[in-house]
């Protein structure tokens, strides 16, 4: 968040909280930070009546009405007793006194308007001139406990929206309403891809035919691009002794987030949080020989997490996680050209589904921090010039990228790519991770050219990553009008009569046997309804056949997006959607 932006919402938390005191004088302020669309403060009203939504136009037009006399700033620093004879019976701002008086820091007390708040301080310093009243807006009201600990007394949380500008207020507002009608939860269930059951528990979604065709489809392109590149398949079980853990150091990272898994024997068992432990073992299995390198694993498979049911959201956050994960055992010489490989795979896999243009995705380059090279577990010389291999091929290959300093995890420098979504959200979605950390620690070795025994570098990848996740970004991304290739049904054939239906399944047999998916809708509903249904199912196409085309052995052919339609011959018709496939 700019700063002077976050000094904005700061200071509007503030001016929040001087309305709602003069409306409601036995309110008791606790606190009220900026975030990053505008800022909120928690209030307790136990001792009297507390604002609803109603209310929110009323305190709105209030704070407007203040920031007029909020001229100026001034603060002061006081002891601890001076602070709590300002908060006489606020139970919680006692509390943070307390906190900040044990730990020996300064107490400041910040007016404005005649309004004096604890703070640290961060506001603007003329908030009349500085704030721009018209872009800001009260936004909703919610429940918080006190310090987010369901134990402490709920709180009213006022939620306020605040930019520098009215059109950047109006523009979020925007994408938001834009959002909600393309949240995925929504046309998922509308479009029929995925459902959750109360008995197999929440964060565990099930996928429908229509679904799991998707599912297939995004794994099926990415095999069938990264083939030419050596990628072998291989299976792993979804479960496994915690010794695996134990070893690659993963037992401690993931603590509560692991399923555990109760068998016959002593032996403790867990379900797997990540596949890349087990992929060493399939390495480890031979004697490896330089000339064998790069290996390079590919599976999709789930992963387990024990993900707080408070935050599952939908497929966006899930505990059964469909991985495209592959991994790669090389030499340092080898990463470079490995990266380059894996970048290649994500640019022709966005490229078939038109995300991959000039300002709609950015690439994160993390690297170690130069200024604490400590945070790097390994060889510093591996660590270097790996660096420096990302950023040329970063270079090489004309990426838009930004070097983040001090990002990368300590086992090793990442590029991650960040795409924007249809309505600007940007989506973490391929990556290519190096690793330095784990084949040493499960003891991979390989024979160099010398006889030497060497460690191989590891190269964690992800084309599209979580397939959830992924899904949830592609139904929001089109808002449910998927490209031709990856519609699990791509034309719906509608005969005007039924005099047309032999014709119209002599088309339908025709494009099947072309491996296209269509649904024939020879019901006896009028035609109206049935291209309602197929817009609504957001079909890519729809055929109409009625007495010309039947005579002329023709089809009409209709789009989603253009609403243009043409008449072609079944020969032409094929042609045309084959080239649109393959993208
Ligand atoms: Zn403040
Ligand atoms: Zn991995």
């Amino acid at each position: 968040m700019e700063q002077s932006l976050e000094h904005k919402r700061h200071t509007l938390a503030h001016l929040l909280a001087a309305a709602v005191l003069q409306k409601y004088p036995h309110a008791k302020l606790t606190l009220g930070p900026a975030v990053d669309n505008g800022f909120y403060y928690d209030i307790d009203f136990s001792a009297g009546e507390a604002p609803g939504d109603a209310d929110l136009k009323g305190l709105q037009k209030d704070m407007k009405k203040l920031l007029n006399k909020w001229t100026e700033f001034t603060h002061k620093e006081v002891t601890a007793d001076e602070a709590r004879a300002a908060f006489p019976g606020n139970q919680f701002k006692l509390e943070l006194i307390s906190e900040i008086e044990a730990k020996g820091e300064p107490i400041t007390l910040y007016t404005c308007g005649g309004f004096t708040d604890l703070c640290r301080g961060g506001h603007c310093e003329h908030p009349n001139k500085d704030i721009n009243a018209d872009a800001f807006k009260l936004d909703k009201i919610a429940g918080a406990y006190w310090r987010g600990d369901e134990k402490n007394p709920m709180l009213t949380r006022l939620y306020g929206l605040a930019f520098d500008t009215t059109e950047e207020l109006e523009a979020y507002e925007t994408q938001q309403a834009e959002a909600k009608a393309r949240d995925h939860r929504k046309l998922g269930k509308e479009l029929d891809l995925f459902t959750f059951s109360d008995l197999v528990g929440p964060g565990l979604p099930l996928f429908t035919p229509k679904g799991t065709l998707m599912r297939d489809l995004i794994v099926e392109k990415i095999m069938q691009i990264q083939a030419k590149y050596g990628y072998q398949k291989v299976t792993i079980p979804h479960i496994t002794k915690s010794d695996l853990y134990k070893t690659s150091g993963h037992w401690e990272k993931f603590g509560d987030e692991l399923f555990k898994v109760k068998g016959q024997s002593d032996a403790e068992f867990v379900m797997k949080p990540m596949n890349c432990p087990h992929h060493t073992q399939i390495f480890d299995a031979q004697p490896r020989s330089y000339k064998e390198l790069p290996i390079r694993y590919a599976e999709t498979t789930m992963v387990y997490r024990d993900e707080q049911a408070g935050e599952l959201i939908g497929l966006s956050r899930v505990r059964s996680i469909t991985q495209d994960d592959g991994h790669v055992f090389c030499t340092v010489d080898q990463i470079e050209q490995e990266v380059e490989n894996i970048v290649n795979v994500i640019k022709e896999f966005y490229t078939a589904l038109g995300m991959y243009e000039d300002g709609k995705f950015w690439v994160s380059l993390s690297v170690s921090d130069p200024n604490d090279p400590s945070g790097r577990l390994g060889d510093d010389a591996v660590w270097d010039k790996a660096e420096g291999t990302l950023e040329a091929v970063a270079k090489r290959l004309d990426l838009p990228y930004k070097r983040v300093e001090g990002e990368a995890a300590f086992y090793g420098p990442k590029i991650d790519f960040m795409f924007y979504d249809a309505i600007g959200r940007e989506r973490q979605l391929g990556t290519a991770q190096l690793d330095f950390v784990m084949p040493s620690r499960f003891g991979l070795e390989y024979t160099d050219s010398e006889g030497q025994k060497q460690t191989p570098v590891m190269i964690h990848r992800a084309i599209a990553g979580s397939l959830e996740r992924f899904m949830a970004v592609m139904i929001e991304h089109f808002a449910g009008k998927f490209p031709l290739w990856l519609s699990p049904v791509q034309m719906a054939i509608i005969p005007v009569a039924d005099a047309h239906n032999a014709y119209a399944a002599e088309v339908a047999a025709a494009l099947r046997a072309a491996a296209f998916r269509v649904e024939l809708d020879s019901s006896k509903d009028s035609m109206g309804k049935k291209i309602r249904a197929a817009k609504q199912a957001k079909l890519p196409y729809f055929i109409v056949i009625g007495d010309k085309e039947a005579e002329a052995r023709s089809v009409t052919l209709e789009s989603r997006d253009t609403e243009h339609s043409e008449t072609l011959t079944l020969e032409e018709l094929l042609v045309k959607l084959s080239a649109e496939v393959n993208v």
